[in-house]
């Protein structure tokens, strides 16, 4: 059993990388804007300060020496700025044509040539020009300045090295952050992407991760020419546990479904849990061509009874399992096949099919069946026949069993197995055994009040039995048809009572607390013990038809029979057989101890009309079937 392929986790990676691809695109784009936009800002206002403070300088400077009176105390004057070392050169320039220069050597001989923005001309000079007035206002000369660039261009650059380390050390951080965020992010998301692909109770994937899985498989499967089988399967009467046992026991069922699915997945197997009771199991490669196989022993293992505290459970698992490329070359075509092989399963209680095109025409047919059958129940189209059951101690018909049909307006007469288990299914199981219980009594009543009194058997649901309310609705209904609990024998299939003993039981004994006899129908399909059976309120037994029809020929059958027969004596149970269709078999089931008869043999099934006729009035006998059984 292999762990299903993880699918690379795209998203996971991307989400961290386009994380730092993201901030790397925004700091790219941004940073280097935003760090120009500053530097500009700052390097403009080093300039304007500059130069506002060399102009203000400059022509203080000649204000001041518009009162030197000799050309010696300019010169002093020029001489003492030079030492300040802010200004590199200076000289006053007469109107005359006469030229001051301050005394001492200046440093480096420059050219003046006005200057009007900062950083103007190669060297690192600001040459500016300030008007020499008289004391009267005249100008009398210009003075000439030069003032050192190189603090300014040293405070600028000094700037420029700060903001470059606060950039990176931004940038460093950011990226830090990242990486210190991106392991809990990428935990993070993984289990997020976990929880958003498995089943969160079994641990298997759920329903998208397993498609995401088929999918990819399909491709694997054409590119190789190679088989591929889904088996699907649900588990019959799961919502019965859950409602009648609680969640808790349910929950441990799944697990245990689940556990008990890899144990008998091949190899190759992948497991899913789809929903619900709903479980899949994917056969790849070679297997594939063994899936029969595997679905024969998965279905066994899963029947094997699951131990719940001091009860044990019956599960049985209906399988249904479609082919890849045979019926279905893509996801949703395998699983509606594979859903439809199952539910043909659950119908004939076959353990597992696979999947049939014919099978598509029952469903069809099977899903206008369920949403008719409402309406069905509405308009009166259920209709009940008689089938009697023959006392074999004095070759009498002492009762008969109640069998509802459906007659269909277009489909004609519908046999209660196709549409029993949808009205399980769809929830109007209930209101169909009221309906045939009150169809029942009535003619029951009718038969009375007519002097032909008979005892009518009902067939009664496992989904009945679930029902409180049931008990004391025949009650009512007895009473409304002022008819004895004598005349009134219920039939309960035997899986349906064992499938909550507990319950039912309760429900079964206030049945008979008023009277009303009980009869475990189809004995011996079911797993019932001697302790079980002895613990309940029956009087009945009915062997199933299916051990009684092929007695004759089949010493098995016959064994079980006799053995069935012998383990209700013991109980002090009374013995019914039905499904005798030859008259041998009667005869044989006479010599053994049996106590009442039903089949085909006696009589097949009749409407109420044909039964009166042939059976409670006393017409002379048409046959001489019919003289033998009056
Ligand atoms: P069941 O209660 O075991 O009824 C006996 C079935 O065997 C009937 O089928 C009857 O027609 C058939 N049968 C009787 N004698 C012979 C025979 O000699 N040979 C063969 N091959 N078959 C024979 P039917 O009427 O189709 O009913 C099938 C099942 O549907 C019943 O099995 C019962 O479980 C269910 N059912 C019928 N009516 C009702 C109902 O009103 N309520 C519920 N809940 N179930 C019903
Ligand atoms: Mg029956
Ligand atoms: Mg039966």
């Amino acid at each position: 059993m292999v762990s299903p392929p993880t699918p690379r986790p795209r998203l996971l990676k991307s989400l961290t990388a386009r994380l730092l691809l993201g901030l790397l695109a925004i700091h790219a784009i941004l940073l280097p804007l935003l760090f120009v936009g500053l530097l500009y800002i700052v390097k403009q206002g080093y300039q304007t300060q500059f130069v506002e403070q060399v102009r203000s300088s400059a022509y203080l400077l000649a204000s001041h020496l518009s009162y030197m009176d000799s050309d010696k105390a300019i010169a002093e004057q020029l001489e003492e700025a030079l030492l300040s070392g802010r200004i590199v050169h200076a000289q006053a320039v007469l109107t005359t044509g006469r030229i001051i220069a301050p005394n001492i050597s200046q440093t480096q001989t420059h050219i003046f040539h006005e200057n009007f923005a900062f950083g103007e001309g190669a060297d690192t000079v600001y040459f500016i020009a300030a008007p020499l007035l008289t004391l009267n206002g005249d100008i009398q000369g210009v003075l000439q300045l030069g003032y050192d660039e190189t603090p300014t261009r040293d405070q600028i650059a000094f700037a420029n090295r700060r903001g470059m380390i606060l950039a990176s050390i931004y940038l460093l951080l950011s990226f830090a952050l990242v990486a210190f965020l991106s392991p809990k992010l990428t935990r993070m998301q993984k289990k997020l992407v976990y929880q958003a692909r498995h089943d969160s109770l079994t641990g298997l994937p759920n329903r998208n991760h397993m498609q995401d899985i088929i999918e990819q498989e399909i491709k694997i499967a054409r590119h190789h020419a190679k088989p591929l089988a889904l088996i699907l399967l649900d588990l019959d009467h799961f919502k019965e546990i859950n409602d009648t046992l609680g969640h808790d026991v349910g929950d441990s069922v799944l697990i245990e479904t689940a556990s008990r699915l890899h144990a008998c997945a091949p190899a190759s197997g992948i497991v899913a849990r789809l929903g619900g009771d709903e479980f899949s199991l994917l056969v790849r490669g070679d297997d594939a061509i063994h899936t029969l196989k595997i679905a024969d022993t998965l279905s066994r293992i899963l029947q094997k009874p699951f131990i719940e505290g001091e009860q044990s459970l019956q599960i049985r698992p209906s399988v249904g399992i479609a082919l890849f490329p045979d019926h279905g070359t893509d996801f949703t075509t395998l699983l509606r096949r594979a859903d439809i092989a199952m539910y043909e399963a659950k119908r004939k209680r076959s353990d597992y099919i696979i999947y049939d095109s014919s099978i598509d025409k029952h469903s069809l047919r099977k899903l206008t069946m369920s949403t008719e059958l409402r309406e069905a129940l509405e308009r009166n189209e259920l209709v009940i026949y008689f089938q009697p059951k023959l006392d074999l101690a004095d070759n009498k018909i002492s009762s008969a069993e109640v069998l509802v049909r459906w007659r269909h307006p277009r489909m004609g007469l519908i046999s209660p197995d196709e549409f029993i288990p949808l009205a399980e299914q769809v929830g109007l199981i209930d209101s169909l055994t009221m309906y045939v219980l009150r169809l029942a009594l009535q003619q029951s009543q009718a038969w009375k009040i007519a002097g032909t009194p008979i005892k009518l058997a009902v067939n009664l649901s496992a989904w009945n039995l679930q029902n409180d309310a049931l008990p004391g609705q025949i009650n009512s209904l007895l009473t409304e048809f002022d008819l004895p609990a004598s005349l009134l024998e219920l039939e309960i299939t035997e899986s349906a009572i064992f499938s909550d003993l507990a319950h039912a039981g309760e429900i079964l004994e206030q049945i008979h607390a008023t009277g009303i006899e009980l009869a475990i129908d189809d004995f011996g399909t079911g797993y019932s013990s001697l302790s079980h059976l002895k613990k309940l309120p029956v009087s009945y037994i009915k062997i199933d038809k299916s051990f009684v029809m092929d007695m004759d020929n089949n010493e098995n059958d016959s064994a079980i029979v006799h053995a069935s027969i012998n383990l209700a004596k013991n109980l002090g149970l009374r013995v019914i057989a039905e499904g005798i269709e030859h008259e041998q078999t009667l005869t044989k089931l006479k010599t053994i101890g049996c106590d009442l008869a039903q089949g085909f043999f006696i009589s097949h099934p009749l409407p109420a009309d044909d039964f009166e006729k042939r059976f409670l009035l006393n017409k002379p006998p048409r046959s001489k079937l019919a003289e033998q059984f009056v």
